[in-house]
Order: C-alpha cells, then structure tokens, then sequence
C-alpha cells in the first residue's frame, strides 16, 4: 500500500462503527481472537492479524468501510466464507471486510436470472433455485460461498454442460472500488473488470458486493452412480477413462475419489491396495431415465467396471445429497490441499499411487475430475487441462501440521512436472504464493498485473501476490 498509515485511535474506530450498520471488532476487542479464528475454514490457527474486522450487513458498509481504510492507511482484504484453504483473505494491519451477512437471493425465474449477494453460500443458494425449478452450477459443499467460487473460476455441479466454469454465468457485478464508489459492471460498461470477475481469484482490485448470475433449468432427473475399486486397480481405470474421456456428453460428471478404506471395507482390500480403495462416480444431468441412461452409455460400457467390487445406484439424487457426499469424505479437523491441471491422466495417476500411501495421515485423499476440453471465453480464468487433480492432506492434530504440509509439498513437487496448469482456489498459496502464475495463462497473469496497478495504483485492496507480480 503506498497510502500513508494513520493508525485509527480507539474513538475513530468508534465513530466509524456507529457510521455502519454491521460490526466492527479491533485488535483491542473482547473477542477478536476467537472472531478471527473463527473466519477460517483449514482448521488451523491463522498466522496474520487483521487490525480490524468489519462484519458488512450492506453495500453502503462496504462503502464507508473502504473510505475508512483509504483514510487510515489500512489495506483492505474481503472475505466471503472463508473457505480459502489458505485463508488467503487475512492481511496483518489491514481491514477485513467480512461479506458473509450480504447473502440474499433473488431468482427471476422467467429470465433464468439470478442475484445473489457475494456472501451467499451453494446450499441455500440451490435449494432457492430448485424451488423455482432451476439450478446454477454451485459448489460441492452446501457451506461453499459464492463470492471467492466464482472470483477463482468455480468447479462447480455439472459446470461443464452448465457454461464451462461457474463463473463464465456471471451477467454482471456490483462493486465497489478504491476510490470508494460502487459501480453496476458487465461486459458492455467496464470489459476490464468484467474480464477480472471471471476467474482472476483473490485479491482483485475491487470488491464485489453482488453477483447477477445466468442460471439453467433444473435437470428433470440426476442419476447417480458409484463404483469401487481396489486402489490396485487405479492406472487400468484411468487408462479406460481416458480412452473415453473425450467423448462423454459434458452432462456427466465423472469424479473418481482415492481415500483410505472405511472399517466396513477393509477386508476387501489386498496388501497392493494399502488401505485405499478407489470410488468412480458418474453423475447424469438428464432429463429422464432413458436420457440418463443414453448420458451415461459410453462410461457404463468401460471394461473395468467389471472389476468393480461394489456398486452403487442413486436413480435420483438431489443437489443436497451430492453436496453431502463430498463433506463425507473430509473427516479431520485441519485441512491443506493442492491441485494441478493436466493432459496425461496416466502420468499423473502413477505419482499419486507413488506419494498417497506415503501419507502422513491416512485420512488424507486425492480426487479426479474429468473436464473434458473447455472452450474458453475471454476471461481471467485462462488455464486448460483434461484432468483437474487435487489432493486433501488432513490430520486431527498441531504437532502433525509441518510433516503433512512437507509431504503436501513434495507429492505436488513431483506433479509440476506432469502438469499444464493449476485451479486457483484449490492451489497451496501458502506453500506456492510464489508460483501463483500457474494459474493463469502468460497474458492473463500480465492484464491482471496491469489491471491492478491501474483501478489501484494506491494499493487500497491487499494483494497477496504483490510480490509474486513483476
Ligand atoms: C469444503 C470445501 C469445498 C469446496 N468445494 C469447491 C468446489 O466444489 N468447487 C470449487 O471450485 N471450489 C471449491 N472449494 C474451493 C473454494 O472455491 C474456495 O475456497 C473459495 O475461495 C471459496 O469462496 P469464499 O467466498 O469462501 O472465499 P474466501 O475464503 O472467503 O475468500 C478467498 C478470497 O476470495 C476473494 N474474495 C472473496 N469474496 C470476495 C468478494 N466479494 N469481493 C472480492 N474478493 C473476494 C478474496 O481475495 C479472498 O482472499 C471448496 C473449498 C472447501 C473448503
């Protein structure tokens, strides 16, 4: 930040608090400590101390707050629902706004429209939608916000059939930005920053306080389907998916899931298998048994199937249900993850099986996404790769936290070198803050650099990446 600090005195912040509608909390407070650790999602105590937090219940707060931060010194950072692995939003010295109360949604149905504020999360944010019987590519967890989702690109349900990634349905924004004013964008009044929404991650020269979003309508029928398989069997799996890959209806979304066998389970395993077992799920958004049936043809055909040694048929799953079916799966209490982007399934495959059963903690599982090619829009999300490979360490207990981020660290050491690309909101910005352009292409990383230095050349908003960037 090149603005001049003046530390707020206890009576400003004060008067600056009676000034807003929502909540502020200073180092001082009776509190804060818990209230900061409070915003994280990893589990882990945070390093970085904001100087003050404010709870935003408005735009207008937003507003005042970033005037506020202008006029002291303080570095603004935002926060959605905290779900950054890294807790990427925390700043020392600066001024965290926390988003998570501006959460309404509004639905236009006809239009297939819908508004949300930035702090919304994916569960209610589909059980609205499905009410109207529409449906937005969200994320895999009902607590996800929607606001850090969709700034970093947004994996979400069915996003490949519903636009590509999440955030290529976003029609427009509402921000405010460092000068303090709050703009209505899109692609028509500002292509810039419209650019930016759709994929530039954290620390973007502006905050947004809504999204206007495309949505679809609900598929009549999700058909869901599991599969398990000895972790033995993991290359020949994926050399079967990828014989297919390319050709299944982007309406399918194939995950495969590798996790340390469950008490029920373990007696199926062999000694190969070291304690893993491997769950391929294929999810139809179809609009009735016979299309669903037709979806997932291709994939129910692969020879490996008949290895399967247990399978499973949800004929009709809701939203909800595959948010929970991930949630399952995180069963610890801290959390680190990393990911890449790649082309050749089978190299990749073949690190995880080296490095997985080197895990410190059994608890810790990778996971498979099948892309499919992406058309990509001019947006800041501007990576490629046929597979998303992304792996959760996770462990109950401190004195645990340095083995699994090394281990983290060593395992995605090995996979840099098979891959074309990463996922921003599932990249270790702690481990890799330095290697955050991995996750853009040359010239969007460059436009981002530029964007910022030129919507705030004063630096009002924290970049966690100032000095990553040229
Ligand atoms: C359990 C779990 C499940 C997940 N599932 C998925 C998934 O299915 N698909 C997927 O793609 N990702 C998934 N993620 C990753 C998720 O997309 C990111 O963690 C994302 O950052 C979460 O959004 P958030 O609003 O909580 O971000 P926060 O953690 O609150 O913020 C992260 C950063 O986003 C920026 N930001 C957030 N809101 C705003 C705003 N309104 N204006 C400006 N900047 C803002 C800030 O720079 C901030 O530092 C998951 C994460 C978890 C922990």
């Amino acid at each position: 930040m090149n603005l001049s600090r003046n530390v707020p005195t206890t009576a400003q912040i004060e008067c600056f608090a009676q000034s807003i509608s929502g909540h502020v909390s200073s180092q001082l407070s009776p509190g804060y400590e818990s209230l900061r650790c409070g915003l994280v999602w990893n589990g882990r105590p945070p390093e970085h101390y904001p100087f003050l937090i404010v709870t935003a219940h408005t735009t207008a707060d937003v507003a005042k707050a970033v005037d506020f931060a202008k006029c002291h010194g303080l570095a603004i950072s935002a926060r959605g629902s905290g779900h950054s692995y890294s807790a990427v939003f925390l700043c020392d010295g600066g001024l965290l706004l926390d988003l998570s109360q501006l959460n309404d949604i509004t639905v236009e149905r006809s239009a297939h429209r819908l508004s949300v504020g930035a702090g919304a999360r994916s569960g209610p944010i589909a059980a609205v939608l499905a009410q109207e019987g529409l449906a937005f590519p969200v994320g895999h967890d009902t607590q996800v916000g929607i606001g850090g989702f969709l700034l970093g690109g947004g994996l979400g349900i069915n996003c490949a059939a519903w636009g590509g990634m999440s955030s290529f349905n976003i029609l427009a924004a509402d921000i405010v930005t460092a000068d303090g004013k709050t703009q209505y964008i899109n692609a028509g009044n500002n292509p810039d920053l419209f650019w930016a929404l759709r994929g530039g991650g954290p620390g973007l020269p502006f905050i947004v306080t809504r999204f206007h979003l495309h949505c679809y309508d609900h598929p009549g029928l999700i058909s869901s389907n599991t599969w398990l398989f000895h972790f033995s069997d993991l290359l020949y799996l994926t050399q079967d998916l990828e014989a297919v890959a390319s050709s299944l209806d982007p309406r399918l979304q194939v995950m495969v899931a590798i996790f340390s066998a469950p008490p029920e389970l373990t007696e199926l395993c062999s000694a190969e298998d070291c304690g893993r077992i491997v769950a391929l799920t294929a999810m139809a958004f179809a609009e009735d048994v016979d299309d669903a049936s037709l979806i997932l043809g291709p994939l129910a055909s692969l020879p490996m199937l008949s290895n399967a040694i247990v399978r499973t048929e949800n004929p009709s799953t809701r939203f909800a249900e595959i948010q929970e079916q991930g949630k399952a799966l995180l069963v610890s209490q801290r959390f680190r993850t990393d990911n890449i982007l790649c082309d050749n399934l089978g190299d990749a495959v073949k690190i995880v099986m080296q490095h997985l059963p080197m895990a410190p903690s059994p608890a810790s599982l990778s996971l498979i996404v099948l892309g499919g090619q992406k058309t990509l829009p001019e947006a800041a999300y501007s990576v490629s790769g046929r597979y998303f490979v992304s792996t959760y360490a996770q462990w109950d207990l401190t004195e645990d936290d340095q083995v699994n981020a090394a281990w983290l660290k060593g395992f995605y050491d090995d996979m840099a070198e098979v891959a074309t690309s990463a996922y921003i909101n599932e990249f270790d910005l702690e481990g890799r803050r330095d290697e955050v352009s991995r996750c853009y292409s040359a010239a969007a990383f460059e436009r981002l650099v530029i964007l910022r230095q030129s919507y705030d050349p004063m630096g009002v908003f924290y970049n966690p990446f100032a000095h990553s960037c040229p």
